[in-house]
């Protein structure tokens, strides 16, 4: 369990209380594409306004890097969460984030009331975590609610900068449930745990692997990423997505996999393409017998077997990375196989952010897993065993 106050342990009748939400939402001409985040992020607002606090919003959208760009402006998700929440969410408009037309909307709220801020990284200061912006956000409210998740690993103003010119320093909702999913999945599994990775590179989940190691009984490799491990076992991997430098990382990691009596479980065999197209010519290859000119960009109908019967055996399962580039229908077929035996399962299914959680939704598969994670890059440094930041910050119990 999550040893961080949360908005359980105060009281805030009558407080400004300032809430990091996560509500850096796909925007497309203006419209809201995806509003999971939105959504996820009600249950801490509604207890707020509920026990009468004076609830001022913010987040950041996109990447506006410092300069107040009109169209990553929060003025669409004021409007979606008023009708959301069924209340006003007054947006206050301000290219300073925190200048006059948003301390005047401060000012003028009531017990229950709730104002959305501009998009924190109007401000410059904000992805450095300079002062200025941190003590501005401070001034606002009396009390601070991190709820954003998908910002928890960055020590940004508006989620750790903020919290030392804060007294009362507290956790939400959705926090505290993306903590206990992921820890108690991670650190205290119903065994079999079975980790699925995917994805391009090797690079990126390097701790991931190791640290995973350390706790499953069966790791899965299977995407973009285990053109590596093949290669590294004298495979050939043609035109496949492939880390030379990571070759020797992958041997250590086969090594540490039978050390700990961990089974790894890698691809046996490949769809392959002789172009990154949807329509190229494909055929099915064992995996390490991949020819010239040609690249693998699925998981073939054995592993596919051999992958989700891990799935049926597990109690507990933790998914991060699609099985192959299934941006193109012709190269889903893995992924959604691997999507689908979850969804099947009655293990706890944890699915960890980003392109996996997008492969779910998509798939109409989203209410049969235990927990979604809200935040990809976040839910990843957390398989990693690292604190995030945003969470460190909060007050202990
Ligand atoms: P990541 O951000 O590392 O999780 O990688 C996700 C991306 O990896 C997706 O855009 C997939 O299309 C891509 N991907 C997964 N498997 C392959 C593959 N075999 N070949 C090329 N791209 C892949």
């Amino acid at each position: 369990m999550l040893n961080k106050k949360s908005v359980d342990d105060i009281n805030v009748k009558g407080q400004k209380v300032l809430v990091r939400c996560d509500f850096n939402v796909p925007l497309q001409d203006g419209k809201i594409t995806d509003e999971n985040r939105l959504v996820a992020a009600l249950p801490t607002i509604q207890k707020l306004v509920n026990d009468g606090g004076r609830v001022i919003l913010c987040s950041h959208l996109g990447k506006p890097k410092g300069q107040p760009l009109p169209e990553m402006s929060l003025a669409p998700v004021a409007v979606r969460l008023s009708e959301l929440l069924g209340q006003e969410v007054k947006f206050a408009a301000d290219p300073e984030v925190v200048g006059p037309n948003a301390r005047a909307a401060a000012e003028a709220m009531k017990d229950g009331d709730i104002v959305l801020l501009e998009n924190t990284r109007y401000r410059a200061e904000e992805t450095k975590n300079e002062d200025a912006f941190s003590k501005d956000l401070a001034s606002l409210a009396e009390v601070f609610v991190n709820d954003a998740f998908g910002t928890a690993h960055r020590a940004h103003c508006s989620n750790v900068g903020v919290t030392k010119y804060m007294k009362t320093n507290v956790v939400g909702y959705l926090m505290q449930k993306e903590i206990d999913f992921l820890g108690n999945a991670v650190n205290n599994p119903e065994r079999p745990f079975v980790a699925i990775l995917g994805g391009a590179k090797v690079s990126s989940k390097l701790s991931v692997i190791e640290n995973l190691l350390d706790k499953v009984d069966v790791l899965i490799i299977g995407g973009g990423m285990s053109y590596t491990f093949s290669k590294a076992m004298g495979g050939n991997v043609g035109n496949s997505l492939l880390e030379e430098d990571y070759c020797d990382y992958a041997v250590k990691m086969i090594k540490k996999a039978e050390d700990k009596g961990v089974k790894l479980l890698l691809p046996v065999d490949s769809v392959i393409a002789d172009d990154f197209s949807n329509d190229a010519n494909t055929q099915v290859v064992n995996a390490g017998d991949i020819p010239d000119n040609w690249e693998g960009l699925d998981i073939g109908p054995e592993t596919v077997k051999l992958f989700t019967g891990a799935v049926k055996e597990a109690k507990t399962v933790v998914w991060n990375g699609p099985m192959g580039a299934f941006e193109m229908p012709k190269f889903a077929v893995g992924t959604e196989a691997v999507a689908k035996a979850l969804a099947e399962t009655d293990a706890v299914t944890i699915i960890g952010g980003g392109d996996s959680a997008a492969a779910i939704n998509i798939l109409g598969y989203g209410d049969k897993m235990t927990h979604i994670s809200t935040g990809g890059g976040a839910s990843l440094e957390f398989l990693e065993g690292k604190e995030l930041p945003g969470v460190a910050a909060a007050d202990n119990k």
